[in-house]
């Protein structure tokens, strides 16, 4: 898992014990958990509808395994479930918010009963716009419970009479994977229950979420022209992990994530003109477009890079950015290339000609 993630969970676990760090603790809580669903958010807006239900590591073992709708559909149910059904004992977000229709869900349960196959048939029928919703309201619901929770109720256990509840509810799949949920769930008193569900729970499935979509970038790249329209290195940017490229469908550049139809000014220019890049374009020098605007800090070393690509070609360019990784330590170009495009220019052909 995520060190960062887990040394949170860690200090988060460690303060819910004790009555005087307690409030502190759900406040670091509130706070982790915005941070995680930041990560659901850039997910859901950044990618096309049909990442969602890929699964690029279909039969391994793991959370990794299932798809990014799936994950999020499995983490807010079980949430939802526990906060509403179990823990404040009024409807869930499902049924007052008339999500299940919203969504298209087959099912109103975690999904822990789906296997293989099922699950991208499943993720497939998901309207991932009202999922999103969904997941968002159970979050911000589930954060006020647990303001409204007093130290005192830290210890509160469940019985048999609630176990029967869920059951009749028909949340849980009476399948052997899902059942087990139950007695899991009042098992655990509610500082267990905030321990696992409402925290480690969320981050190993946005983790898997997060390997999922990285596998499903690389996949995308493959056979791909690593070398942007702007003129950055795709093989070298330090989002390679998480954007497919500008030449994909899984571009999640800032400039074109700002772009409602997430086009990047300088990839729509470049179509226009009908040319492979910036860096065959005679306005190149003077353009302020998209990535060369000037409030962007990173458009002079861009430019710089499409300059030397115009004049060296992009075998030159591409080898050139591996000889200035294996001497500097860096992960945006102009951290080297600077804010002076021909600066930034000499710069690389100082390295290429080395
Ligand atoms: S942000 Fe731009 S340079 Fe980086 S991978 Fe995406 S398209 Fe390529
Ligand atoms: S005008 Fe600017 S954005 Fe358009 S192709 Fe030329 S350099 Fe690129």
């Amino acid at each position: 898992m995520n060190k960062e993630w887990s040394e949170k969970i860690k200090r988060i676990q460690v303060l819910l014990d004790k009555e005087t760090t307690y409030k502190d603790a759900i406040e670091l809580l509130i706070e982790f958990r915005k941070e995680m669903f930041e990560q659901i958010s850039q997910i859901v807006n950044g990618y096309p509808a049909k990442a969602f239900y890929q699964m690029p590591f279909a039969n391994t073992e793991g959370y990794h395994s299932k798809t990014l709708a799936y994950s999020i559909w499995h983490i807010f149910r079980i949430e939802d479930i526990v906060a509403h059904s179990l823990i404040a004992g009024d409807e869930q977000i499902l049924m007052t918010g008339d999500y299940q229709k919203k969504i298209g869900s087959p099912i109103i349960t975690t999904g822990n009963e789906l296997q293989g196959q099922e699950i991208a048939e499943f993720s497939k029928k998901l309207n991932i716009k009202y999922l999103y919703e969904y997941a968002r309201e159970v979050m911000l619901s589930t954060n006020s419970i647990l303001l409204n929770l007093e130290y005192s109720q830290m210890k509160t256990r469940y019985s048999v009479e609630d176990k029967d509840k869920l059951a009749s509810i028909g949340c849980v799949s009476p399948n052997e994977n899902a059942i087990w949920l139950i007695d899991y769930w009042c098992n655990k008193d509610i500082r267990g229950l905030i321990k696992m569900p409402f925290s480690r729970h969320w981050s190993m499935h946005i983790e898997a979420m997060k390997r999922i979509k990285n596998k499903l970038c690389k996949n995308v790249r493959k056979g791909v022209d690593p070398v942007a329209y702007c003129g950055l290195s795709c093989n070298h940017c330090f989002l390679g992990e998480w954007c497919g490229s500008c030449r994909t469908e899984y571009n999640v550049c800032s400039f074109a994530t700002i772009y409602e139809d997430r086009r990047c000014p300088n990839m729509v220019c470049c179509m226009d003109k009908k040319i492979d890049g910036c860096y065959e374009c005679s306005d190149l020098e003077n353009c302020t477009k998209g990535f060369y605007m000037p409030d962007n800090d990173g458009a002079a070393s861009a430019k710089a890079q499409a300059m030397f690509i115009r004049k060296y070609g992009k075998k030159a360019f591409l080898k050139t950015h591996d000889k200035l990784h294996e001497r500097y330590d860096f992960s945006k170009t102009q951290e080297i290339l600077g804010q002076d495009v021909y600066e930034g220019f000499k710069l690389l052909e100082k390295e290429y000609s080395n």
